[in-house]
């Protein structure tokens, strides 16, 4: 799908929707409905035989989230795109979608501790087998790409040590043997980053985060290639059935409205916590994408319009060490999830990553003082002045 808007802030707006369709409501209406009548035997039959354009049951579709997998579709810069009950069900229909018993996933180093679980399972379960890959060269990636590798699976930047990835390279690589790359775009939106515009062929998000913004709703969206999105649809999303709730995604698509704006704040504030923290003598060590003297910087810059929300950072001391300060805080809330408005902080060691067993963990650079923050919406001044007086 191209996007009839050129400018994103434009296009976060009116992309997908059409309010001559819908009796000029300016919002887009909420169809609350589990199924769709029929106005004789002979209509249901033909769309289930797919002879008439019209909905069935929710599960199968809906006008509302319609909306919303349009305008996520237009937003990436993808044919199509289809929303999810979490983030969870859209990773995970994408992969059982795109491997078999035997097949081989080759992931970035470092991922959402549920898509490690996950990955456990598809081993276990159904031989599905994956490998870790620092993807910082070509030959990196090369070296490790099987005869059974099906998929690349990559986030960038990784959660939570911020490293990045370069998509052009691995894409690069995955062309000349034919293997498809998803990519994990939850940290940076579209907004700030579109890997279907560097080749990559399918982008998914937990939509829990940054799209939505306010912290009300767990959801899932991803965008691709029509075919393979209408393959999800009518398997992996279909049949296992991790489909959003409609009001779920009227309020995905309040959020996304202001997805822009929300984004510039979040990484203002971030740059200027960042600064702050890369001089405070309480930390050990800061990972932020925007950090101009990372050696993944290029990276940032090629690929990511700033540097976004996210900062990790490391304490000198212990474990315990890290908690207290934690336990210091004030304004700032202790809570896994990100991209609120609400600056929220979490301990990856013992929380988003401790079902990571503890050598795995340690060679992501998971350190137990390492601390995330979501910084949100606030005077960054606030959120400085909390953090201070906990360190
Ligand atoms: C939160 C998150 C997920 C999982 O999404 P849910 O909506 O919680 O199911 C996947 N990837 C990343 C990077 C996340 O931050």
């Amino acid at each position: 799908m191209t996007r009839k808007y050129k400018q994103f802030e434009t296009a976060v707006i009116h992309e997908g929707y059409d309010s001559k369709k819908h009796l000029g409501s300016l919002a887009t209406p909420l169809f609350q409905t589990s199924t769709f009548t029929f106005e004789n035997a002979e209509q249901g039959e033909r769309r289930f035989a797919g002879m008439e354009d019209g909905y069935i049951y929710s599960r199968l579709g809906n006008p509302t989230v319609q909306v919303l997998e349009e305008k996520i579709a237009a937003l990436e810069g993808g044919e199509a795109g289809l929303a999810f009950g979490s983030g969870m069900a859209a990773v995970s229909a994408v992969l059982f979608a795109l491997t078999k018993t035997d097949d081989h996933i080759l992931c970035s180093q470092g991922l959402y501790g549920c898509t490690f679980g996950l990955l456990q399972l598809m081993k276990n379960k159904y031989r599905i087998a994956h490998d870790f890959c620092e993807m910082n060269t070509e030959e990196q990636v090369r070296k490790m790409i099987r005869p059974e590798t099906t998929c690349i699976y990559v986030e960038t930047p990784i959660n939570p040590t911020m490293k990045m990835i370069d998509l052009q390279m691995v894409v690069r690589v995955a062309k000349e043997y034919n293997v498809t790359v998803v990519v994990d775009n939850t940290f940076s939106t579209p907004y700030l980053q579109r890997p279907l515009e560097y080749g990559c062929d399918i982008v998914l998000h937990s939509a829990t985060k940054y799209l939505c913004g306010h912290g009300d709703v767990v959801a899932g969206l991803v965008v691709g290639k029509k075919d393979f999105m209408t393959h999800i649809a009518g398997t992996t999303q279909k049949d296992i059935g991790g489909i959003i709730s409609p009001f779920d995604a009227w309020l995905l698509l309040r959020g996304i409205k202001t997805l822009p704006v929300r984004m510039d704040r979040h990484s203002a504030n971030a740059m200027a916590i960042f600064h702050e923290l890369k001089k405070h003598p309480k930390v050990k060590k800061v990972y932020y994408p925007g950090d101009d003297a990372s050696p993944d910087h290029y990276i940032m810059q090629k690929q990511m319009k700033h540097g976004g929300g996210l900062i990790s950072f490391e304490l000198h001391g212990t474990k315990q060490d890290a908690q207290d300060f934690l336990n210091k805080l004030k304004l700032i809330k202790i809570a896994v999830s990100l991209g609120d408005a609400e600056t929220l902080i979490q301990h990856p060691a013992t929380m988003t990553h401790s079902a990571v067993p503890e050598d795995s963990r340690e060679q992501m650079g998971i350190s137990d003082q390492l601390v995330r923050l979501s910084v949100g919406l606030e005077a960054w001044q606030d959120v400085w002045q909390d953090l201070q007086q906990a360190f």
